[in-house]
């Protein structure tokens, strides 16, 4: 599918405007103002702004009256139809806490230590319940043929029919992705979910997104299966993606035959070389034994591929007594390894970056923070752009004044961009 074959049509009432094939920007970036992306068709009434991606979902809706928080914030429904608030948070403080103008307000519990209670709002409430209803009384006469069809279509995508397709897309994987990496965030979480394993090799006794399994790797069948099976359910809006995300917990620890594969294979199968969407992003999470077994090898191939590549590694702390708090069987001296060849892949290949997680939480000793410390700080002389440091604080609908301050203090000393991670799911 070419973008060029996507023409703009405009229909215009007094009450109603109605925009087909939009063109957004065609490059995530980070601004302070609501940036549009991809290829979507709006609706505009009198109250609402609706936006719907190419298969006539809804993506995005915000309202136009004055009961409505700030006229820069939306609400955006994932493909896990989850709503999701974008709030300013006045502006202050978000970026440099998120490294993203924007902060996503969840409706289930997580670890975030910003933001109130925008789902509490009636005006926010409105849409989430009724927003089918409002479309619903759109008018079906008077309209030109391709406007009659396009507003037929968004009214058949009902409440119920929306949540089937996100538990289709569950099912695809066998499970729903509990936590996506923090980079995501660079491009709006809008990722292709892909298993290539399942489970994870520590099963911490800190972690709230672990399932049971052990880790095992799918077959070559089962990943043919699910590409098959998410093309199908992307359909047409798979024109808005550049995104792939290797699931689940621990890909890294896949063999390097079996991820360089299905990143080729993928790719060529979602049409990522002709993605509306510049350039092609890879996430995946990695563990400290899967991170130090990884050979050069691999590396070498992923920064020759079209892609930018993310991978997270949870190092959680560099202080023993604290890993053995945390349950994650790991040594100091593993994560002091792990965060050595951290650098060193993120100074040998520039399409790849290697982020990594520490554990926050007021109950944690000094000895905790004192030890990340000469891993962020004092292991490097001098600031560094890249290789992003995500502090992830442990307890879940808990915001803390402290944790908080004590974030700040960490990010202000640290020679890596420092930024919180908000757990969230697909
Ligand atoms: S932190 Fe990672 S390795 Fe530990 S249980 Fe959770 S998913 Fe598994």
């Amino acid at each position: 599918m070419d973008a060029a074959n996507y023409k703009n049509q405009i229909f215009k009432t007094d009450d109603l405007s109605i925009e087909l094939k939009c063109h957004g920007d065609t490059e995530y970036t980070k601004v302070s103002y609501p940036v549009k992306y991809g290829l979507f068709s709006r609706l505009e009434t009198r109250d609402y702004i609706f936006e719907f991606n190419l298969n006539h979902d809804l993506r995005h809706a915000k309202s136009k009256r004055k009961a409505w928080i700030h006229p820069s914030e939306w609400l955006k429904r994932t493909l896990g139809n989850d709503w999701v608030y974008y709030s300013t948070g006045g502006y202050s403080g978000v970026y440099e806490a998120l490294g993203e103008y924007y902060l996503p307000n969840l409706m289930y519990p997580t670890n975030s230590l910003l933001g109130g209670k925008p789902f509490k709002e009636k005006e926010i409430g409105q849409i989430v319940k009724n927003w089918h209803q409002i479309i619903g009384q759109l008018p079906d006469a008077g309209l030109s043929d391709p406007v009659c069809q396009w507003v037929c279509a968004i009214k058949q995508q009902t409440p119920e029919g929306l949540h089937k397709k996100a538990q289709k897309l569950f099912e695809i994987s066998g499970s729903r992705v509990t936590v996506m990496p923090p980079d995501a965030r660079h491009v709006d979480y809008n990722i292709i979910p892909l298993n290539i394993s399942d489970g994870c090799l520590y099963k911490c006794r800190f972690c709230k997104v672990k399932n049971k399994k052990s880790f095992s790797v799918r077959s070559e069948q089962d990943i043919d299966h699910q590409i098959k099976q998410l093309k199908q359910l992307y359909g047409k809006d798979l024109i808005n993606f550049n995104a792939l995300f290797l699931g689940e917990h621990d890909a890294l620890n896949a063999p390097c035959e079996l991820i360089l594969d299905t990143v080729h294979k993928a790719c060529h199968a979602f049409h990522f070389e002709s993605s509306y969407m510049k350039e092609n992003y890879l996430f995946m999470f990695g563990s400290v034994g899967s991170f130090l077994a990884a050979d050069k090898t691999l590396f070498e191939t992923l920064n020759r591929m079209p892609f930018q590549t993310f991978i997270n590694i949870g190092l959680e702390s560099y202080d023993q007594a604290t890993l053995d708090l945390l349950g994650k069987p790991l040594t100091v001296k593993k994560v002091g390894e792990a965060f050595e060849k951290i650098q060193i892949i993120n100074d040998t290949f520039p399409h790849i970056e290697i982020s990594c997680n520490f554990v926050m939480d007021d109950t944690l000793s000094d000895s905790h923070y004192e030890a990340a410390m000469t891993l962020i700080r004092e292991s490097v002389n001098r600031t560094n752009p890249k290789g992003c440091v995500y502090l992830s604080p442990l307890k879940f609908g808990s915001p803390s004044r402290q944790v908080l301050y004590d974030f700040y203090k960490l990010k202000s000393l640290s020679r890596f961009p420092t930024f919180l991670y908000i757990i969230q799911r697909l």
